[in-house]
Order: structure tokens, then sequence, then C-alpha cells
């Protein structure tokens, strides 16, 4: 079956493949940088489009964190796959020891903390957070975008939403008390509902802003978290009627 991605290059034996919707998403960027500012259209589109392909490195840098802290258990990573609501490292298979969980899930917000200081060393920190997001076409406000991107990213990760890498971390957690197929229902339930109301939230918030694309990718990105949350503990079950 097709899976409508395409293979770009290998890093470190690991296949880097794009989704073809995240062509969509690069090509509305590029039309939203050409409108942003109408004296500098072109400058628009390029900073924009750097942006983003800049922004989605670094989540290839997250998801790297977790494949290289998982090859030192063992665990493969054949393929990291990009769409535009983020990436997915393809694991051959999760560790059930607790603690290889736990740090397999806190290396990829660790690679966007440490991404964060280094971004640090080029730029000098305004006063306020709309001056910090203030949007200019220079190198420097590029760097702040990225720098508040990796924080989101991060911070976001680590939120315990199974299966994002912080509910990863508490599955982990009840799993040192629980068996595991239980703490996994726990930890795929708190993430199921989290998921549900942040839809709600993500479609309301679209209604009354308008903001068609964002709302749109945000509702997909919590049916998505909601979906692998379901699948996962499906997965769990069916491994332990088989063991
Ligand atoms: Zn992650």
């Amino acid at each position: 079956m097709p899976d409508w991605s395409i293979s770009l290059f290998r890093i470190a034996r690991i296949r880097l493949a794009v989704h073809v919707t995240f062509f969509l998403l690069l090509g509305y960027i590029a039309w939203e940088g050409w409108h942003a500012s109408p004296e500098a259209r072109w400058l628009g589109l390029t900073w924009s489009v750097t942006y983003t392909l800049l922004a989605f490195a670094c989540v290839v840098l997250h998801e790297l964190g977790h494949a290289f802290a998982a090859r030192r258990f063992g665990i493969n990573v054949s393929r990291i796959l990009l769409l535009p609501i983020g990436g997915m490292a393809e694991f051959d298979r999760i560790p059930r020891e607790p603690r290889q969980e736990i740090i397999i899930a806190l290396a990829g917000p660790a690679v966007n903390f440490l991404l964060i200081n280094l971004l640090l060393l080029l730029v000098t920190l305004p006063a306020t957070m709309d001056e910090f997001l203030s949007f200019d076409l220079t190198f420097e406000s590029l760097a702040r975008h990225l720098l508040f991107m990796n924080a989101a990213m991060g911070c976001f990760n680590l939120v315990p939403v199974f299966p994002m890498d912080g509910g990863r971390v508490l599955r982990a957690l009840l799993a040192k008390r629980f068996p595991y197929p239980l703490a996994t229902f726990w930890a795929a339930t708190v993430g199921k509902l989290f998921a549900l109301a942040a839809i709600g939230f993500a479609l309301t918030t679209m209604i009354i802003t308008r903001n068609w694309v964002q709302g749109t990718l945000l509702a997909t990105l919590f049916a998505f978290i909601f979906w692998a949350g379901e699948n996962e503990y499906r997965h769990v079950k069916a491994e332990e009627r088989f063991n």
C-alpha cells in the first residue's frame, strides 16, 4: 500500500521521508510569506520558507534524539517521517523496561532544550514577548522564532499525553507499579481525554478566529494523538494475548 511519502536521504542509517501533504504546508507557508509584507514579497517568501525548513530540521533533530537514545538499548529506528503536524520516528519495538522508555522519551525534548541554549548565543533577548516574536525579515528574527518554536515543542512534548513523550514517561512510571497493559490503558485514557478536549478547543478557536489552516492542523494533530494512543493500547493488548 502506498503511504504517500517520499524518501529524501539517510542520516546515521535512518531514512528521512516526507509525507506529500508536507509540500501543501510548504506551499501555504510560501503564499503567506509572499503576502506578509507588500513591500518585500520575495524576502517574505524566503524568510517564511527558510523558517519552516529550519523548524522541521529541529523536528528531525528531536526525533534523532529519540533514535540515538533507542539505539543505545539495541532498538532501531528505520525511518523518520515528517508530516505537516510534526515528525515521527518509527521504532522497530517499544521497550517495556520503564527506565529505557523514560530515557528514550526524554531524549527528544532534551534536544530542543539544547537547541534553545545554542540559539540563545545568537540572539539578544528583547524586553517584551511582542518584541520577541515581532516579524522582521532579519536573521535575528529567524533565530528568535526558532528559539520560541523549540521552547514550545520541548514543553508541549512533555505534557503527559500518551503517546507523546510526556505520556510515555507517565506510562513508564505507571508500569513500575502496575501491569504493563493496565499502565498503557490509563496513560492512553488520559491522553485520549486530553486529545478530545483539545480537538474541541482547536475547532472552537478556529471558528472564532477564522484561522482555518492553523485550526485544521491543530485538530488533525490531536485527532492523530487520539488515534495513535488507542492504536498503541490495542497493540499492547494484542501482544499480551500472544505472550
Ligand atoms: Zn518526541
